[in-house]
């Protein structure tokens, strides 16, 4: 589920539809969560698509670190990615904006924490653009990605959380006891998913 402060807006032909904020979101807010309505796809219900469904599950759907294919109930799964992006996923089954995001400013994601079977040429068209998704950024930046989130958990408390109540019981007493200094970091590589892959380039689990 994505944060109630946001809509989804046409960006252009090239880039297709964006999430927008309609309000100021501070840095440390939770921006999305995997909640109980978030469709799962099996790798082996994913195979058993035709491939031009296929296209499009993999146009709008993220894998989380079993496998599954997870396409988004609302439309959190029009969230673009940027190389200089503003929001983050977390361990804890949630994304957090990593730095201040203003009123009418485009929620962008991090795509290298989606577990991406093949490469994938990126339109961000920022500066630091990487160029490519590539399945090596989880190994590349997940140090860089855990002190950007570490900095962002930080302000958790500080912020209004309308998704806090979304988040599944068992994530928010490891995050609030990580908080507490009682439990410690899980980093954002639990994330990730180890393909194989198999002869016609579809990533099964190992
Ligand atoms: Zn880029």
């Amino acid at each position: 589920m994505i944060h109630p402060h946001t809509r989804i807006q046409f960006i252009s032909d090239e880039m297709g539809y964006g999430v927008f904020a309609t309000h100021f979101l501070p840095k440390g807010t939770i921006t999305y969560v995997k909640d109980s309505l978030e469709m799962e796809i099996t790798p082996e219900a994913f195979e058993g698509y035709t491939p031009e469904m296929q296209e499009v599950i993999e146009k709008y759907s993220y894998i989380d670190e079993k496998g599954i294919r997870i396409v988004s109930w609302d439309f959190a799964k029009y969230v673009n990615h940027c190389c200089n992006c503003n929001t983050m996923s977390t361990g804890y089954g949630f994304e957090i904006a990593i730095r201040d995001i203003q009123p009418g400013e485009q929620i962008t994601d991090e795509y290298g924490i989606f577990n991406i079977s093949r490469e994938m040429e990126l339109q961000c068209h920022h500066n630091n653009c990487r160029g490519r998704l590539s399945p090596n950024d989880f190994d590349a930046y997940y140090r860089q990605w855990d002190e950007q989130l570490q900095d962002a958990l930080a302000k958790l408390l500080a912020v209004g959380q309308p998704l806090l109540p979304i988040i599944d019981p068992k994530s928010r007493e490891e995050v609030m006891a990580y908080l507490q200094g009682k439990a410690p970091y899980r980093s954002v590589y639990s994330l990730k998913y180890f393909f194989q892959f198999a002869s016609n380039g579809i990533g099964v689990r190992k």
